[in-house]
């Protein structure tokens, strides 16, 4: 399988250098040439455990990876999940949550970045080299990525974030990893500060070659690949329960990454429905799915933090097939939107911009009102994200197929929002033991030589 890149101006590569390459060079996305047609696998396939139907998948897609060493990576994975399952899908009222947070770091995010650790690895020791990742956080996907690459042999990470402005809770899911290849550096600024310098370190091409710096942003193609796994198997698992033909996610939403996930399903023949995204007050995609346009505005602080983006970093591969796969038409709409800060496509017969698709927005009170329904009917308490996606889905999910929604973090990750919304803590063991680890942490100047000088120095 070879990749091409949604702007039509790269050369066809391969599945590793895809994943070596993140964002393509002429700005684009990866994808992959064709998207397979697996319709008539589904039966083959429904019964597996997740870690075989995560191989027969990738397979598909990983062709320079040999079988056994692609179903070792797989497995080494997924073993640091919790559950038996992975990723189980429990009934609650009438909806199925898809529990995405069995990882080691609680977030759907360990289910792609657990696999990218372990492909990074696993491809710089075939072909010698190193990397050196640089991230900026403002608390929730920093730890993920961390988790990902921990005591990997040729890799070291370094993830800043702005010092005393991230949860104790998140911080401490970072600087609690000691391992020696990770770096953990309190910046002395905002979170903006820190993205301006990782994007100015990343400018700085030779810097950058030289000591090759890379990243674990949430538009490499093997995070989207690890992510389809779950909407089969969940689907698979909730057909056979209700005996259904089809069924419908919700997906709460910022980047778009998780839900093309679930529309590249979809495309390869996965019976879905409907997907419901759902966004909070920054509602960017949802307005486009009603109204054809895809207009920035400001970033809201809300209290599902990491669904707070403005321009959604997946959303130009689905753009890519919406307009037929169209890479010149692509191209012009990409730049007129870094132009313009909007872009527009024709809505269809429907009034619709895609009839696979229903949108909605559910903002902190309807959030906070859901978590205290579902703890006081079901007694099953939501975090903050995936309580969006479950306040949509009761709005607009169809009533034709059962209805699975998207459980991206453990509740006990976002305890204001909780206690805010049903007036006590929820725990979770991995999160209590935090309270007594030892810590390591390096304090840095807001500075972008500053932050070169100690790269320099650690690598
Ligand atoms: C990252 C994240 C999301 C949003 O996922 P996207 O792929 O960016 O749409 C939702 N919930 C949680 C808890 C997350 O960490």
């Amino acid at each position: 399988m070879n990749y091409i890149s949604t702007r039509g101006q790269m050369a066809p590569m391969g599945f590793q250098d895809a994943v070596m390459t993140g964002l393509a060079p002429d700005g684009g996305l990866l994808l992959p040439e064709t998207l397979p047609n697996v319709s008539d696998q589904l039966d083959r396939w429904k019964d597996l455990s997740y870690t075989e139907l995560a191989y027969e998948l990738m397979r598909l897609f990983a062709t320079d990876i040999p079988a056994e060493e692609l179903r070792q990576l797989i497995n080494d994975s997924y073993a640091t999940f919790e559950h038996p399952e992975v990723v189980p899908s429990v009934k609650v009222g009438d909806l199925y949550i898809l529990e995405l947070f069995h990882g080691p770091t609680l977030a759907f995010k360990d289910v792609a970045l657990q696999f990218l650790g372990n492909l990074f690895a696993y491809i710089l020791e075939r072909r010698g080299g190193k990397l050196n990742i640089l991230g900026a956080t403002s608390g929730d996907t920093g730890s993920a990525a961390i988790h990902g690459v921990r005591g990997k042999p040729n890799i070291n990470i370094f993830v800043m974030h702005p010092a005393g402005r991230t949860s104790p809770l998140q911080e401490k899911q970072m600087t609690s990893v000691l391992d020696p290849n990770v770096f953990n550096l309190a910046v002395d600024g905002t979170f903006d500060d820190c993205q301006s310098i990782m994007k100015t370190t990343f400018a700085d091409v030779p810097f950058k070659t030289e000591h090759s710096l890379g990243s674990v942003n949430s538009v490499n193609w093997a995070r989207v690949l690890a992510q389809t796994v779950y909407y089969f198997y969940s689907a698979f698992r909730v057909m056979k329960e209700t005996g259904a033909e089809s069924v419908q996610f919700s997906v709460p939403t910022g980047n778009f990454g998780d839900i093309l996930a679930g529309y590249l399903a979809q495309r390869m023949g996965l019976p879905i429905r409907k997907l419901i995204l759902a966004t909070n007050e920054n509602d960017i995609l949802s307005r486009f799915f009603n109204s054809g346009v895809y207009g920035k505005a400001d970033v809201v602080p809300t209290i599902s933090p990491s669904m707070d983006i403005q321009v959604a970093s997946n959303f130009e591969r689905y753009l890519y097939y919406l307009v037929g796969q169209d890479a010149a038409r692509l191209s012009s709409m990409m730049s007129g939107f870094a132009e313009l800060g909007e872009l527009a496509v024709e809505l269809n017969a429907d009034g619709q911009v895609d009839d696979l698709f229903a949108a909605g927005r559910g903002d902190t009170e309807n959030t906070l009102a859901v978590i205290k329904r579902y703890h006081a009917e079901h007694g099953y308490v939501l975090d903050p994200h995936t309580a969006v996606g479950v306040f949509v889905a009761e709005e607009l999910a169809s009533s034709d197929a059962p209805t699975i929604c998207l459980a991206t973090a453990h509740p006990a990750k976002f305890t204001q929002a909780i206690v805010d919304a049903i007036g006590e803590e929820v725990h979770h063991p991995t999160l209590d033991a935090l309270a007594d680890a030892p810590t390591r942490c390096d304090s840095i100047e807001n500075d972008v030589d500053a932050v070169k000088q100690y790269l320099v120095k650690h690598i």
